[in-house]
């Protein structure tokens, strides 16, 4: 069987290679290849590698780091497709999908590609007689990204663009769900001419994540994934005296106020919820129907839901493929067992979905819950699955209130025609990301990515301005190039002027 190894100082290596996890086709539903899992002396071999290269990358100039990027970006734009079907076959998203998750990391290569112009800092001449000061941004050394199977290209290229660009080395340790997208990457990167050891992958589970939380060669970390395991990234992290940046799960509303366009609300709803079979961070959990607009707003969701066309991801035609592993499959069917338990009104049952061509595989429709309140655990609990639930709410007022009170704060969204409203809306909103009749309000590369409350723990979101700041250090000079000035010893606090 296909052994998928990690990449360490420009070559591909299975390391120690005792353990081993299986990958799955998730649309044939059977195993296809297996990962290499870290043992510790492979986070020894990566570490040391990401450290001896760092002092060389740092000293380059901005301009030759970016070049660097600017040739990888060629590369990725020519071969988008082949990431894209290599992403499709692990994790299992349709393949004009998994395109999109590839345009959208590349827009952060882009943006990284600028880092010139990004790394300038500040300068004031004369602060006092003869006295100058300017701030620079430095490299931290060796930084780590952890991420989740969801986004196997997208995710890794909101960190390692920027960290390379600010002149970092970087040791990724994706999901062993989907590893194939990291190593294409870090042979591209080796092509594009990166010199060896300044981008690594880690292959691994908990052991390879602890390893590089704990290790004194590493400065920071950026960690994107589940809640529970973020908050332990971040506090473990800290407790070891490193950056970190820590994303977690999700769950978002969508505003629908009675006013709204609802042809166009619909679509929007449908792709926010179903694309990716719902395992998107920003994808839509929770419809908030405000008003009377929530029978006619469910009716045409149930239709809709019906008519998903949903197959395996090389289907030109497929809305939505299947989800990745069987075990989560039985935990979103178990969510929406308990859902109709705790009394929600189950609209569109997805479970029981054969595909055919494809029986064995991790496939669920698209499901619809109406009547759903706050107290249940549907609503509380990110699913992470095609399962839409609609709340009804009798005002806006109500409606940010109950947003509110959520534990999550990734993103949210509000249709409507009232400009006043929306606005309001966005600005009382305790949520990271907003569109306003936007479903998925992902920020551009030239922004940056985060959210409030158990969705990010840290003080940095990811790429744009953010990711600079997060992986560079700041530095202040104050220069004085005296001349002919008799040198006297000051005692007092000095003070310039
Ligand atoms: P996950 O938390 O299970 O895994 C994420 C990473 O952590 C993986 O690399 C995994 O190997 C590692 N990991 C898992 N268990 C660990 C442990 N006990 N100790 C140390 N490391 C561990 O997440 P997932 O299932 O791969 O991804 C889905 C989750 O990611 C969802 O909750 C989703 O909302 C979240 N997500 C969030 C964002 C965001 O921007 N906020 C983006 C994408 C995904």
């Amino acid at each position: 069987m296909l052994q998928i190894p990690h990449f360490i100082n420009g070559q591909r290596t299975a390391g120690a290679a005792q353990r081993h996890a299986a990958v799955f086709n998730p649309a044939l539903g059977r195993s296809q290849a297996q990962v290499v899992l870290a043992e510790a002396q492979d986070v020894e071999a990566a570490v040391a590698a990401a450290h001896a290269a760092f002092p060389a990358w740092a000293a380059l100039s901005p301009l030759k780091r970016s070049r660097i990027l600017f040739r990888f970006k060629s590369m990725l734009e020519e071969r988008q497709r082949e990431l894209a079907a290599v992403i499709s076959s692990e994790h299992g998203k349709v393949e004009s999908d998994a395109q999109g998750e590839v345009q959208r990391g590349l827009e952060v290569v882009e943006f990284a590609c600028g880092i010139p112009q990004l790394l300038k800092g500040e300068y004031t001449e004369q602060v006092a007689t003869g006295v100058d000061a300017w701030t620079m941004r430095q490299p931290l050394g060796v930084v780590a990204g952890i991420t989740p199977f969801n986004f196997p290209a997208m995710v890794p290229m909101w960190m390692f663009p920027v960290a390379l660009a600010c002149g970092n080395t970087f040791i990724l340790k994706p999901s062993e769900r989907d590893p194939s997208a990291s190593l294409l990457i870090a042979e591209w990167l080796k092509e594009a001419g990166l010199p060896d050891g300044v981008f690594n992958v880690l292959q691994g589970d908990k052991l390879a994540v602890d390893g590089l939380l704990t290790h004194p060669d590493v400065a920071a970390v950026s960690f994107v994934g589940s809640t529970p395991i973020a908050r332990y990234i971040y506090e473990t992290g800290a407790a070891h005296g490193k950056r970190v940046q820590a994303l977690g799960g999700a769950k978002n509303h969508m505003v629908v106020l009675p006013d709204a366009d609802l042809d166009m609300t619909i679509e929007a709803l449908m792709g926010a919820a179903y694309g990716s079979a719902g395992e998107r961070c920003m994808a839509i959990s929770v419809a908030v129907a405000v008003g009377e607009v929530a029978d006619t707003l469910v009716a045409r969701l149930a239709e809709r839901t019906r008519q998903l066309r949903i197959n395996i991801g090389t289907d030109p035609k497929a809305e939505m493929g299947p989800l990745v592993t069987r075990q989560h499959l039985d935990k979103v069917s178990g969510y929406i067992a308990q859902g109709v338990a705790e009394g929600a009104a189950l609209v569109v049952d997805g479970r029981g979905l054969v595909v055919p061509g494809c029986e064995e595989g991790f496939f669920i429709g698209g499901t619809l819950f109406d009547h759903v309140t706050p107290a249940m655990t549907i609503y509380q609990e990110e699913i992470f699955g095609p399962v839409l639930a609609v709340v009804r709410v009798d005002s806006l007022d109500a409606t940010v209130r109950l947003i509110n009170q959520h534990a999550y704060g990734n993103g949210t969204a509000i249709f409507t025609r009232d400009g006043g409203a929306a606005r309001e809306f966005a600005h009382r909103i305790q949520v990271g990301m907003v569109g306003i009749n936007v479903p998925i309000p992902v920020p551009m590369a030239f922004h940056s990515f985060g959210g409030w409350k158990a969705s990010l723990f840290g003080d940095h979101h990811m790429h744009g301005p953010e990711g600079v700041r997060f992986y560079t250090r700041m530095k202040a000079i104050t220069s004085r190039w005296p001349a002919g000035r008799a040198h006297v010893a000051e005692f007092a606090m000095p003070t310039l002027g």
